[in-house]
């Protein structure tokens, strides 16, 4: 099947051929059918499949022109970095429509986005908080709006977005179409959708556990932290097909520890991206790894989720992730587009049993390599890493009085003492004669 076969109309199908997409993903496919029919959507689906498209082209392949811009599509993501990438991608199949994109997102000045939206937008890219902000302030209309997107919704349940969805989804016109996407179908996702939803037709890339098969999956069991440090530089340091390197870490604070051996060891080859940094920040560290400024960006999952960085060459779990799926979403950042990618995990003796459940989920073990010889072992332990001591706690007794009367003794004999004010200018006037200032001065 190609694009042409889609009954796209002209615009969309030139500026697809502009691209040089030719043939639909199987979630771009699928998706197509069902949102032309009419019907709501889930798709299970994880980036790298082409979800974005998917919903893209059924929602603008029906957008009706008017002079009224309000929007008629209204597409949520949990990040402002998405918002970006989604308003990016909008554009790239609008060319040669008349479609006015707005992305809106937090951590920057309200006004402007709020000038924006009032100049009229056909379709509006939001995070959640942002887009209450603009609802509770009358910035934005939605009286028109035809269909509703959410991305990621288990990543948007995840950042604690919860209350502002149900807040943004109470203030819609009810009759609309919706599209709910989400990596994985939690509990959570399920009962959301069947509160707001109207019996959603269930579509799925790929069933979540299978990892992409164009991945090259490693690991090396490495004792601890400074060792994992010295594994990583060591390893970029031979290998110059290491180009575009992905490292993911569990923390914002592993992320700036990491961040700053790294930069010793490699200088300016070193990003870090994660969500204490400012928003600027965050988008000069993409930017410059998408072009290829910088050779290595150490990002936490939450950040890391749903970004779409052309050609990362390997992906780097410095240490395995609480959730088994999130492993399956960091190694699905490299090979995509049908490129082959390699995904190489750092695992100590204490992550043994993260490994275990990854690997029960994947049903797929990850081969292990052998310690490179040249390899520094470090025996310094972070402070996480340190064996924690018991502190014996030790019972104090309180002696116990029966004689308990108020909180009332008499004055010890050296308090007794009465304090009386002196009055300095009688005694200079009994002494001279005469009022004499302390001071002297006049
Ligand atoms: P997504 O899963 O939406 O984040 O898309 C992942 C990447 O695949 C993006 O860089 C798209 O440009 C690319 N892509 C989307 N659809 C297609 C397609 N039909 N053929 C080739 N590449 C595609």
């Amino acid at each position: 099947m190609t694009f042409a076969e889609l009954n796209l109309t002209k615009p969309l199908l030139n500026a697809l051929t502009d691209k040089g997409y030719e043939t639909p993903t199987v979630i771009q496919e699928k998706v197509y059918s069902v949102v032309m029919s009419g019907r709501d959507v889930c798709g299970i689906a994880q980036t790298g499949t082409g979800k974005t498209f998917a919903y893209l082209l059924p929602c603008l392949r029906q957008y009706q022109f008017t002079k009224d811009k309000t929007p008629q599509l209204l597409i949520l993501v949990p990040t402002r970095e998405l918002v970006v990438q989604v308003v990016e991608a909008v554009q790239e199949l609008t060319t040669y429509m008349n479609i006015v994109t707005v992305g809106v997102y937090g951590g920057v000045n309200l006004k402007p986005q709020q000038a924006a939206v009032h100049a009229g937008a056909d379709v509006l890219v939001a995070t959640p908080g942002r887009l209450v902000d603009l609802l509770s302030a009358g910035a934005v209309k939605m009286k028109a709006l035809k269909r509703l997107v959410i991305d990621e919704v288990d990543e948007m349940l995840n950042l604690g977005f919860r209350a502002q969805l149900k807040v943004i989804l109470d203030l819609l016109p009810p009759k609309r179409q919706n599209l709910l996407f989400s990596a994985t179908l939690t509990d959570e996702v399920e009962a959301l959708m069947n509160t707001y939803f109207n019996a959603p037709v269930r579509v799925e890339a790929a069933p979540v556990g299978t990892p992409l098969t164009n991945i090259r999956q490693s690991a090396y069991a490495v004792p601890n932290f400074y060792t994992k440090v010295n594994l990583l530089s060591l390893l970029l340091r031979t290998h110059p097909d290491m180009n575009k390197v992905l490292v993911f870490v569990a923390t914002k604070h592993l992320a700036d520890e990491l961040v700053e051996e790294m930069d010793t060891q490699l200088p300016g080859q070193v990003g870090v991206i994660h969500s204490n940094k400012a928003q600027n920040a965050r988008f000069a560290a993409v930017n410059e790894f998408q072009a290829g400024t910088i050779r290595v960006l150490i990002a936490t999952d939450i950040i890391a989720r749903g970004l779409d960085i052309a050609e990362v060459s390997h992906v780097f779990n410095f240490d395995l992730p609480e959730v088994p799926e999130n492993y399956i979403h960091r190694i699905g950042r490299t090979g995509r587009a049908d490129r082959p990618g390699v995904a190489i995990a750092f695992i100590t003796e204490a992550e043994k049993e993260k490994q275990a459940a990854i690997e029960a989920l994947m049903n797929y073990a990850i081969p292990m390599l052998p310690l490179p010889d040249d390899l520094a072992i470090s025996s310094e332990l972070t402070f996480a890493e340190q064996p924690q001591i018991d502190m014996k706690t030790i019972q104090v007794k309180t002696v116990k009085r029966d004689d308990v009367g108020p909180a009332f003794h008499e004055k010890s004999a050296k308090n007794q003492k009465v304090n009386v004010r002196r009055d300095y200018a009688a005694e200079k006037m009994r002494k001279y004669g005469r009022p004499i200032k302390r001071s002297g001065k006049k």
